[in-house]
């Protein structure tokens, strides 16, 4: 089997089923082909072949690739072609990976439907009525419906394990710091870390080896030394201590979700390893911390878009003023500017220490209750989301029910700690269901075990 013929194998999915998943934003296929070709040569030539060879990727549309239009899914990038890499981009190059095209998201990765996308819906591969999640869900959807081999996404509040875990596939958010984020279009800058989607825990921890490592260009980036994450894969938990939050069976988790992961909970368990109940007092407020923090971050971050630097300008404008002004309405949809505005006013003066300061305080709190329960264990097991996937137009309209999607996800990116979502069943409509792993900080491999021992 040639790299091109995994090249060929890739588009022709791509062709049988994009029509009704719509998975990706622009297709790299020039670029694709011409790669391959050069990577069976070389290993005609005898040279080694990277960790990822021929393998298609699909990257998710906030990472910037150069040469390779990036749009964020949103109209404000529409004619963006970055004349860099981002760091992942690097190493997945060096790891000889192959870019088949970039994956539709929420716009600029503020949502949890990819109904914020100002292209197109993408659909759920296991029912096409139903979101595939988000914000990567077009990473998701892609690997669930056997489009790439492996995709990359993004994650700032779950919107790597809640698609993974609506799409039937695994998900990995990396501790802050192991993954760079160079070249990430930033949206909330203190939580946003790359990691993969992939349809195997062993999978994930191949592309995990591939992009993690630190990255002078990146100042949050970590200098820490990178285990060898296949080897943690031993298939042995005995032993091993599991925290079950309360707080993350209560209100509001659907009944067979519920059943879903107490199930694996002993599977685990009958596999060696111990649990004991727990409770992380401070979870219950997440939602609200993590929507005012992200949205103060991106209300800074997004004030690059100014119609002069990147993107779409607004034909219509007349003073240098209205350039800014109308490029941006024009260009950012209905979410973005929700979370602008929200950003804006929380970092007003006056309300700075009533929403901001104080939102930071009890994300200390979060952090600690995490420090806490990892004291005595080894990992936090509960659900990735509280429901299976929802169908399409269901909570478009209704923000705060979006919002409340990710419950269970957001606390991990609060406290900077590494969580995979792993698929544990389906309901009784055959929608899949993820089981949430959380570990300690650059702890990769002790999450990447247990997953991969369940799965
Ligand atoms: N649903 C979250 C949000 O809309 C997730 C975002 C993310 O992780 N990128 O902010």
């Amino acid at each position: 089997l040639s790299v091109a013929d995994l090249v060929d194998e890739s588009y022709r999915r791509i062709g049988e089923v994009e029509d009704r998943v719509k998975a990706f934003l622009t297709l790299n296929e020039e670029g694709a082909r011409r790669r391959a070709a050069e990577l069976d040569d070389r290993l005609g030539d005898g040279e080694a072949k990277g960790l990822l060879f021929g393998l298609p990727a699909g990257i998710k549309d906030n990472i910037v690739t150069r040469g390779l239009r990036t749009t964020c899914a949103s109209k404000l990038l529409d004619n963006f072609k970055p004349v860099h890499h981002a760091t992942v981009m690097d190493k997945l190059d060096a790891a000889q990976s192959i870019t088949i095209g970039k994956l539709n998201m929420d716009e600029f990765a503020m949502g949890g439907s990819n109904e914020n996308s100002a292209y197109h819906v993408t659909r759920n591969p296991w029912n096409l009525e139903h979101v595939p999640g988000g914000s990567s869900g077009g990473s998701a959807a892609a690997v669930a419906a056997g489009e790439v081999f492996f995709a990359l996404g993004s994650d700032t509040g779950g919107s790597i394990r809640q698609p993974a875990a609506y799409c039937g596939v695994v998900g990995l958010k990396p501790t802050y710091g192991l993954v760079s984020r160079f070249g990430l279009v930033a949206f909330a800058s203190s939580l946003d870390q790359i990691g993969p989607v992939t349809r195997s825990v062993e999978d994930a921890a191949y592309v995990l080896q591939a992009i993690a490592g630190h990255d002078p260009l990146d100042s949050t980036s970590a200098n820490v030394d990178i285990p060898d994450y296949l080897s943690a894969l031993t298939g042995d938990v005995r032993g091993l201590r599991i925290a079950v939050p309360k707080e993350y069976f209560g209100e509001g988790i659907d009944p067979a979700v519920k059943d879903a992961v107490l199930t694996a909970l002993k599977v685990l368990e009958s596999q060696g390893a111990v649990w004991e109940e727990v409770s992380m007092p401070h979870n219950e407020y997440a939602v609200a911390t993590y929507y005012l923090l992200a949205s103060s971050e991106a209300s800074s971050n997004l004030a690059r878009f100014d119609g002069v630097r990147y993107g779409v300008r607004s034909s219509e404008a007349e003073s240098l003023l209205d350039v800014f002004v109308k490029s941006r309405s024009e260009g950012f949809g209905d979410e973005v500017k929700r979370r602008i505005m929200l950003g804006t006013y929380a970092l007003s003066s006056g309300y700075y220490d009533a929403y901001y300061l104080k939102a930071q305080k009890v994300r200390t709190l979060i952090k600690r209750d995490f420090d806490v329960v990892f004291e005595k264990f080894d990992l936090v097991l509960g659900p990735t989301a509280p429901t299976p996937a929802f169908k399409l137009g269901a909570q478009v309209d209704d923000p705060l029910t979006m919002y409340l999607n990710d419950i269970f996800s957001i606390p991990v990116n609060l406290a900077g700690v590494p969580a995979i979502s792993v698929p544990c069943g389906t309901n009784a409509e055959g929608l899949p269901i993820g089981l949430q792993l959380i570990g300690r900080a650059f702890d990769e491999s002790t999450v990447l075990r247990a997953a991969h021992a369940y799965e």
